[in-house]
């Protein structure tokens, strides 16, 4: 090989050794005297180590070993070079004041034009700076992880780069099982209309965006969780990813839940009561207004309960109370919802129902309540109006409407059931029973 010259004489090899950003160490191939020793190395080097030339020339590059030093690797680098094959790792090395460094390197044995090995030359790269960043990354993945607080992180496409611990807790999936795709999955249905618009909107603009979510757990229960998601923009100021840190509020929400179901009910029956009672019928009058969807109304008082009163006391007049409630719950659809009107009178409100739905399900409350014999009291029974609820008619003018028509069944007799007359109310219904 000619030896190749620069315009100053200088030759090229020494110029490349002297310049080379990377570190450049070469030693001999000689294992006989503590060997190999360093007989050349570049500025680069020296610069990476803190030694100057003069101290390592002669030396074994064992000097830069230290602690940290990973015996493995070095056990392997001596195989390969005894062995005569290329070596490439990366250890923990010490510079002359003592500073541990990260050190990436490669050595070649060098053979002459026998194949014997003569030297060995290495490359070495300090990649401090890459180990502590990796650290730095690992420790942060690491701490995520162990978070109680379920995270999830998504791309900008909202597809799931990374679930914790908690967040596989808490949903029951795990984090290999996700990861791709979007969270919609969780959706449990429950939320507002314009809930998810929302959410889209807030981190269109930029936003964090907060709400309690309603989400559905891998066996398909629902979980509550009060839920930040939050845009991680990257340094240009481009959405990369969205980070969502969740708190599991399941168990305050039911217990709210359970607090306003009990609020809403008569601990005597078990039944709606009255003020949930007029919240039903309203609720009932939108739907039957905005979704044409007609709704009846049946109201029950019990006959001559005061006697029951008078003639066993109120603890008897209670459990026949509670008589009256049961069937009125057992006789009705599950979209139709019973209240404790008042004392001794139920209001049943009918989702969806006709004239006749309603004339119906009101004989077979009368029928099921005839047919009870209190053990004290003995035989029960009550007085119906039932009634359809009719375009622009109020719900109170219907509730009216329908208690004309029980009037007029007590009034004919008692165990019977009126209907409401149509309109004004003002004719009388067609009686039964
Ligand atoms: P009618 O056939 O005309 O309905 O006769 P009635 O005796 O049932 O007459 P009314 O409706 O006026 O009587 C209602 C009675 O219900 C009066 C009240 O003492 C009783 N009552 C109201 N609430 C309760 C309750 O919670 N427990 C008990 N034991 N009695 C109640
Ligand atoms: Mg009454
Ligand atoms: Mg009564």
């Amino acid at each position: 090989m000619t030896e190749i010259t620069l315009p100053d004489g200088q030759r090229l090899l020494d110029a490349i050794l002297e310049q080379a950003f990377n570190s450049v160490v070469i030693t001999d191939a000689r294992f006989d005297h503590g060997g190999p020793l360093i007989e050349k190395c570049n500025p680069a080097f020296c610069r990476m180590t803190g030694y100057p030339a003069a101290e390592l020339i002669g030396q074994s590059p064992r000097i830069l070993q230290g602690p940290e030093t990973d015996p493995a690797v070095i056990e392997r680098l001596r195989n390969c070079l005894h062995e005569g094959r290329f070596f490439q790792g990366a250890t923990v090395n010490y510079r002359k004041d003592g500073t541990p460094y990260n050190v990436e390197w490669n050595i070649s044995p060098i053979r002459d034009s026998q194949g014997a090995i003569r030297h060995f030359v290495s490359l070495q790269q300090n990649i401090t700076a890459r180990v502590q960043a990796e650290s730095e990354r690992n420790l942060m993945a690491r701490a995520l992880n162990v978070a109680r607080d379920p995270i999830l992180i998504t791309d900008a496409h909202a597809r799931i780069v990374f679930a914790n611990q908690a967040f596989e807790q808490l949903t029951g999936y795990e984090s290999t099982e996700i990861l791709g795709r979007t969270p919609k999955f969780l959706q449990s249905g429950q939320q507002a209309d314009d809930f998810y618009s929302l959410l889209k909107d807030a981190l269109a603009r930029g936003q964090a965006f907060r709400a309690t979510f309603a989400n559905l757990r891998k066996g398909g229960d629902i979980y509550y969780a009060d839920q930040s998601i939050t845009p991680i923009n990257d340094a240009g100021g481009t959405v990369r990813h969205f980070v969502s840190i969740s708190k599991d509020v399941t168990h305050k929400v039911m217990q709210e839940q359970q607090l306003s179901e009990e609020a809403s009910r008569d601990p005597l029956t078990g039944l709606f009561n009255r003020r949930t009672g007029e919240r039903i019928l309203a609720r009932a009058h939108q739907a039957a207004t905005t979704d044409d969807r007609p709704f009846a109304v049946l109201i029950a008082d019990i006959d001559h309960f005061k006697q029951v009163n008078d003639q066993h006391g109120h603890a008897s007049g209670d459990r026949v109370l509670q008589q009256v409630a049961n069937v009125m719950k057992n006789q009705i659809r599950e979209t139709d919802r019973a209240i404790r009107w008042g004392g001794e009178e139920f209001l049943v409100v009918l989702d969806n129902a006709s004239k006749n739905d309603a004339l119906s399900t009101a004989e077979r409350i009368r029928a099921a309540v005839e047919a009870i014999s209190d053990f004290e009291v003995g035989p029960i029974t009550l007085s119906l109006g039932c009634g359809q609820w009719q375009p622009v008619e109020s719900p109170e003018a219907l509730v009216r409407r329908v208690d004309i028509a029980l009037y007029a069944a007590k009034k004919s007799g008692r165990n019977r059931v009126q209907t409401a007359a149509n309109g004004s109310a003002t004719g009388p219904g067609d009686a039964v029973s």
